[in-house]
């Protein structure tokens, strides 16, 4: 069994087995595998973020007995856990009564299905963690500059910044983002925006709010709202 160490990362003299090899030693002595990667994803990860990680795709090559992962995280749909493997075993699954406990209920699983049609179709824009995960810099510098000119200059200005992905995934692995500074005494504005229900950040004693973590449809009550505190 290969458990993901999830949101920790150990730098230095350390070493991880590589889950193809846990496959091999469990088919040799005629057992089961099973990797937690608590964290599934899809589609090739941008910003070399996939170069620690395996996708689906690739765990599943290794033909594994058992892999879990989460229903949202990186897989960005509902919270809940999808165990998938081999059919025979998923059916003893489905047989221990312990399933009666931990199943989840009938919207979980609708909001779920229609997550994966929105994979099936390649609709990334229906799985948001995804497609802010996906968007380049030059498309949000040309959202946070819009943003701003509305809101006007005096009041905020537009700064590359990096991001994490967060939730238990991809510990320390930064990627770049657009940030909108917000001028002002941050703590103070933290708050503010913060009773608004916008949550930004503090990085060097400014307040920032990251573009990466704005949905296109958003903006418009964004700018309200900025316009509200600041203006
Ligand atoms: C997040 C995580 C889980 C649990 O995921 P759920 O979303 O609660 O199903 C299990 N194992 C690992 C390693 C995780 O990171």
């Amino acid at each position: 069994m290969k458990v993901h160490q999830s949101n920790f990362s150990i730098e230095g003299f350390s070493e991880a087995v590589a889950y193809e090899e846990i496959k091999s030693l469990a088919t040799q002595h005629s057992l089961l595998d099973y990797y937690d990667l608590g964290s599934g994803y899809i589609p090739k990860l941008p910003y070399n973020l996939g170069n620690r990680e395996h996708s689906l795709e690739e765990i599943l090559t290794c033909n594994p007995s058992l892999i879990s992962f989460s229903g949202d995280k990186l897989f960005g749909s509902v919270q809940a856990g999808i165990i998938a493997g081999r059919a025979d075993l998923i059916a003893t699954l489905k047989q221990n009564q312990l399933l009666r406990m931990l199943r989840v209920d009938k919207i979980t699983l609708s909001l779920l299905e229609e997550s994966i049609k929105a994979y099936l179709k390649e609709e990334w824009e229906s799985i948001p963690t995804l497609w802010l995960l996906f968007r380049s810099i030059e498309e949000l510098t040309q959202r946070a500059l819009h943003v701003k000119e509305a809101v006007g200059q005096a009041y905020c200005d537009i700064m590359p910044s990096e991001t994490y992905m967060g939730g238990g995934t991809l510990p320390n692995r930064k990627f770049p983002t657009i940030a909108l500074h917000v001028k002002g005494k941050a703590t103070v504005l933290e708050r503010k925006f913060r009773e608004k229900l916008v949550i930004g950040r503090i990085e060097e004693d400014k307040f920032l709010l990251d573009f990466r973590t704005i949905l296109p449809h958003n903006e418009v009550l964004l700018i309200d709202i900025i316009k509200q505190i600041v203006g």
